[in-house]
């Protein structure tokens, strides 16, 4: 709506809604004086068209403007829904729905989605030590960079506190291990800039794959990744671990 009106130009847009009430007008009084069995005199014709021309372009001007602004909150609206506003992520919603999309379509193509859940370690500490602003700093870098680092096609959201998500289209567990395991080492690499102190973080990451027996359905493979990224964070933390299907266990790298 808001487009058209901006293509349109409000001039424009406030000259065809008068044209529009004057016609109203003018057929409204016809039509009631011809029902009442009285002519239409030059009286009633100058109301009939005054009357829209003064009224429908401050009316139409507030309507107009009262489109625009709800339309203008909605997109607002949808903006928060969708991105997390501290990292630029998606947000645990919409990247669990984006998520939903792309499992169809891996399943239709036959093709695998992996999935990479990661945490960052002993975040509890890091507030306590630097602050929550400090704290607030990691999640930005690392927002920016799983989002520097990640391929167009896959999927990246903050789906908790500290707690973040990949998907990868079309990548095997192999491959998204491979990411998994760069981007670990990013997190261990990276120092994050803050009140003229250096951070160092690290992450933990728990990666599974679709078309295995046992996950039967988007959800299954999710909570199996959660599972191998508990794993991880009980065989030390700063590291990868792939959910394994036989034993349901890990196997650490
Ligand atoms: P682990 O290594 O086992 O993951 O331990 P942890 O300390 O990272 O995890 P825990 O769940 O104990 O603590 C997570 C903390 O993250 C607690 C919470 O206060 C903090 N947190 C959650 N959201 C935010 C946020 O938006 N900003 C900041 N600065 N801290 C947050
Ligand atoms: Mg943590
Ligand atoms: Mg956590």
């Amino acid at each position: 709506m808001r487009q058209k009106i901006t293509r349109l130009g409000r001039p424009r847009l406030l000259a065809l809604i008068t044209l529009v009430a004057v016609i109203g007008s003018v057929t409204i009084s016809v039509v009631v004086n011809t029902m009442i069995g009285r002519a239409l005199d030059s009286g009633g014709i100058f109301i009939a068209i005054a009357a829209p021309v003064i009224l429908a372009p401050s009316i139409g001007w507030y309507l107009i403007g009262l489109m625009m602004r709800i339309h203008q909150l909605e997109e607002e609206a949808r903006t928060i829904a969708t991105y997390d506003m501290l990292t630029n992520l998606l947000t645990r919603r919409a990247f669990l729905t984006s998520c939903e999309s792309a499992y169809q379509i891996a399943r239709r193509n036959k093709s695998p989605l992996s999935v990479a859940y990661i945490d960052i370690d002993n975040f509890k500490k890091l507030n306590d030590t630097y602050g929550h602003g400090g704290g607030d700093e990691v999640l930005k870098s690392l927002g920016l960079t799983i989002n520097k680092y990640k391929r167009a096609s896959d999927l990246a959201g903050r789906i908790g506190g500290e707690e973040f998500a990949l998907a990868f289209p079309d990548t095997n567990l192999e491959g998204a291990l491979h990411m998994a395991e760069k981007l670990c080492q990013m997190a261990r690499n990276s120092r994050v800039a803050y009140e003229n102190k250096l951070i160092e973080y690290t992450i933990s990451i728990g990666v599974n794959t679709s078309g295995k027996a046992g996950d039967g359905d988007l959800y299954q493979i999710l909570k199996h990744s959660d599972e191998a990224l508990y794993q991880a964070k009980r065989a030390g933390k700063n590291r990868v671990v792939a959910y394994q299907e036989e034993t349901g266990t890990d196997s650490s790298r």
